[in-house]
């Protein structure tokens, strides 16, 4: 029972880290197509966001394995504050060009397929994010439903691209520089998270719980 469920939860968040690095590549191929600002800053939480689940699947693997072994431990602490460290600085690259970007905006060009790819984005999106919530319910596991409520999150950032697009195209109005601030804001706050004990703490008090939970069942 408890290897089924482990496995469920491996499952789910391989097809995370999968689906965000294919959005990532698609959204940067209609991001450089249509030379939104937007789109690119969308693709780079994307890859972002399945980087940081990989980061998340190693540590639960290394933590269940090698609990007494502190150097690994170390290796693992100091390997997550390096790569939350890149996150970070992507992120304020990506706000510093965004803030550049209201004052002096791209010219955009919004075709049918870049639309067609937004609104394919959206639907994978919203589609995983129901997958994994009622995955994680079903399986009763924190880590699963907490990747299912931030992909319903990451749905809200995708309408905000699409809507930009939206009225781009109705009223030649470039809202592209707020979405991208908006993302890189995103993109700072998933490094933080990981940068500070605190929130490191929670995250294992959750993969703890989960290891509770599954106990008992
Ligand atoms: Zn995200």
């Amino acid at each position: 029972m408890e290897k089924i469920r482990s496995e469920a939860i491996v499952k789910s968040g391989l097809l995370f880290i999968l689906i965000n690095f294919l959005l990532a590549i698609f959204n940067i191929i209609v991001g450089i197509i249509s030379n939104s600002l937007a789109i690119a800053s969308d693709a780079t939480h994307s890859l972002i966001d399945s980087i940081s689940g990989f980061l998340v699947i190693i540590s639960e693997k290394l933590a269940g394995h090698k609990k007494f072994n502190s150097r690994r431990n170390q290796i693992e602490r100091f390997t997550t504050v390096i790569i939350a460290l890149i996150i970070v600085a992507t992120g304020l690259e990506l706000l510093i060009l965004s803030i550049k970007n209201i004052f002096d905006p791209e010219e955009v060009d919004y075709s049918a397929p870049v639309m067609i790819v937004l609104i394919a984005s959206l639907l994978v999106k919203y589609g995983l994010a129901l997958y994994l919530k009622k995955t994680g319910k079903k399986i009763n596991s924190q880590v699963v439903m907490a990747s299912g409520a931030e992909t319903m999150n990451d749905c809200w950032i995708s309408i905000a691209v699409l809507i930009s697009a939206i009225v781009y195209l109705i009223w030649q109005i470039n809202i592209e520089s707020y979405v991208s601030i908006l993302i890189s804001v995103v993109i700072i706050k998933i490094g933080l998270e990981f940068i500070f004990p605190h929130a490191l703490k929670h995250h294992h008090h959750h993969f703890d719980a989960d290891h509770d939970h599954g106990v008992k069942s």
